[in-house]
């Protein structure tokens, strides 16, 4: 299907300051080469333990944050070189929800002024209109027109999350970049903001980036779904595949941790000897490899390059070449 982004090689070095006369010269490699394609009207999972640049990959992706090189494409354009007018374009079409939606809302302004805000900004409406598509949003996340006078906080997590999405969906954007959006939530209110993620995407045919460390939630959602460890991605699948035969060793032992809804299929988990290495110092070679339970020789010293298959499926591993 259409391409909705392309990112080629997106780099996020963040330097390490060193010392008070020192000028940085090592830096923690967030992302580190990455390339991602981002269908139209899929739902695209970002999974990984904490730290592997999940978090920085949707930023950058949108221009929350820029890169330190690479391109991303949308509709021809490399976004990368938009001029701050030509970023506004952006700014209205691609949007984020994060975990804490409450700590980016202004707890002195109405729910109506927070799902309003973004209205104003981009001078939408007048203001009759703008009340109007307020009150409409609301009904969309299920909230209802009550809440419009009421502040954030006499909200529950779950209700706090669906003014964020209603807040999201004011510009009616193409693309959401969602950050752990039910991490916070208990497991029975994470199903409802779920499944209204999902209606609403259809009612608006958006595109989701579904950030996320929690591999039942990415199964209920994603289409596809990228594997990152230390700044890389290691392997996009579509999720039954990933789910049912991964082919990358650190996707296998991630996925070995998720119990399985078919008893009949029988895994055994696979225990990772270490910690993860800190991104400012990443083993050589395959980042993996000092955890790596089929780790060669050639893994000490050469980085894997990210293959394709036969079937699409896009891996980073020795093994596959
Ligand atoms: Fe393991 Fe080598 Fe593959 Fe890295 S490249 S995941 S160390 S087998
Ligand atoms: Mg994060």
């Amino acid at each position: 299907s259409e391409l909705l982004l392309e990112a080629k090689n997106l780099r996020k070095y963040f330097p390490i300051k060193k010392g008070f006369f020192g000028r940085s010269s090592s830096y923690v490699k967030a992302v580190d080469d990455i390339s991602l394609e981002v269908k139209k009207g899929e739902t695209l999972g970002l999974v990984g333990e904490s730290g592997c640049g999940k978090s920085t990959t949707g930023r950058l992706l949108i221009r929350l944050l820029d890169a330190t090189d690479g391109e991303i494409y949308y509709k021809g354009d490399n976004i990368l070189d938009y001029r701050p007018k030509e970023l506004r374009k952006v700014r209205q079409r691609f949007q984020m929800i994060f975990q804490d939606p409450y700590s980016s809302m202004n707890p002195r302004m109405t729910v109506g002024d927070i799902i309003e805000e973004p209205l104003i900004n981009f001078k939408i409406n007048e203001k009759v209109e703008r009340k109007k598509r307020v009150t409409e949003l609301l009904d969309v996340v299920g909230l209802g027109n009550h809440a419009i006078n009421r502040f954030p906080h006499e909200f529950s997590g779950g209700q706090r999350q669906r003014i964020g999405i209603a807040r999201a969906l004011a510009l009616n954007p193409e693309l959401i970049i969602a950050d752990e959006p039910v991490s916070a939530l208990d497991v029975s209110i994470q199903s409802q903001v779920l499944n209204l993620l999902k209606d609403i995407q259809k009612e608006f045919d958006l595109t989701y980036v579904f950030i996320s460390h929690d591999l039942s939630v990415v199964d209920h959602l994603c289409d596809r779904i990228a594997v990152m460890y230390l700044g890389k991605i290691v392997e996009v699948s579509d999720k039954k595949k990933l789910f049912n035969d991964s082919l990358h060793p650190y996707s296998k032992a991630l996925l070995s941790a998720v119990p399985n809804a078919d008893p009949k299929v029988k895994k055994e988990r696979i225990i990772l000897s270490g910690d993860v290495p800190s991104p400012s110092n990443p083993p050589k070679g395959c980042a993996f490899h000092p955890r790596c339970p089929d780790a060669m020789d050639i893994c000490k010293v050469s980085v894997p390059e990210q293959i394709e298959r036969d079937d699409g499926r896009l891996v980073a591993c020795h093994l596959y070449n």
